[in-house]
């Protein structure tokens, strides 16, 4: 590319198709508009079948939406989504893997099934899901995928070893992925969201200290909305993007830099 090339194209996803998963809550259903709002067909992948504030969201808007129920730690279900999405759209050039789950109690008191649950979900699901997209994107020799880390890749917290696991571990996979899948023109990276308020925070938010020992030490002093991701989903999935690979990105209001 020279430098006379650049355009704002190079963030348009226009005629690219993109695998959501946990699309319809939350982060995940900023990341869908987002999207879909760049142009990309968006596979949007739920745990339930309560579509409808996203059908909302998306109308109008230029890129097609597939909604497809799974619940994604089940791996006959899993194994199901790729073809899916390839039978619907033709192919998938990205993989957002967003779906996630944490579960808080005393580390004394952690319940194998809780421990089981958060690594099949967080973890197991973000390895065998991204390997099939892989097939996919290396036949075509192109490809996105999108791991969703957080603070927890960097830092231990509390009350939830599992999450904080499975979280360092998306670190460790991207970069592993990463290594594998650059000689096939396949970038893989991660997106660590710093604190927002989601469904995910609802109970520390809820929480006046805690919520407030967190705010006091977020830079920006603020939990931020999902909307506050948009840009960097489409970023990471677009051409401009395109040397960037196994990088773990942090829009953390700063929190990190503290
Ligand atoms: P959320 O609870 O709204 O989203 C989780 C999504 O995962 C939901 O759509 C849910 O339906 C889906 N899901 C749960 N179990 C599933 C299953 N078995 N099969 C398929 N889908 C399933 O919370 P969120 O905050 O939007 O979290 C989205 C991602 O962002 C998660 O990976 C989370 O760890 C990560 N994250 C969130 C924050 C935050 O501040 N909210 C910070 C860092 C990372």
């Amino acid at each position: 590319m020279s430098l006379q090339d650049f355009s704002l194209d190079y963030f348009s996803l226009k005629g690219k198709t993109a695998i959501i998963t946990g699309g319809n809550t939350g982060l995940g259903q900023a990341y869908t508009v987002a999207l879909a709002k760049a142009g990309a067909n968006v596979f949007v992948v739920t745990h339930g079948t309560n579509w409808e504030e996203t059908k909302e969201l998306l109308s109008g808007v230029e890129g097609n939406a597939e909604f497809h129920q799974a619940d994604l730690s089940d791996r006959e279900q899993l194994k199901k989504v790729v073809p899916a999405c390839v039978d619907t759209f033709g192919t998938v050039d990205i993989l957002v893997n967003n779906a996630g789950t944490i579960r808080r109690n005393p580390l004394l008191e952690y319940k194998d099934e809780d421990w089981d649950d958060v690594i099949a979900l967080n973890l197991d699901a973000v390895y065998l899901l991204s390997q099939a997209a892989a097939k996919v994107m290396v036949e075509r020799r192109a490809g996105k995928i999108i791991n969703i880390a957080s603070m927890l890749s960097f830092q231990g917290g509390k009350f939830i070893p599992p999450y904080t696991a499975s979280k360092h571990a998306i670190a460790g996979l991207t970069k592993s992925f990463a290594n594998e899948l650059a000689e096939h023109n396949v970038q893989v990276n991660a997106i660590a969201p710093g604190y927002f308020a989601t469904k995910n925070t609802a109970p520390i938010r809820a929480d006046e200290k805690r919520s407030a020992e967190i705010i006091s030490r977020i830079p920006a002093g603020h939990f931020a909305d999902p909307s506050e991701l948009m840009g960097t989903v489409v970023y990471l999935g677009s051409k401009a993007s395109d040397y960037m690979n196994g990088h773990v990105l942090a829009v953390d209001g700063g929190w990190l830099a503290r």
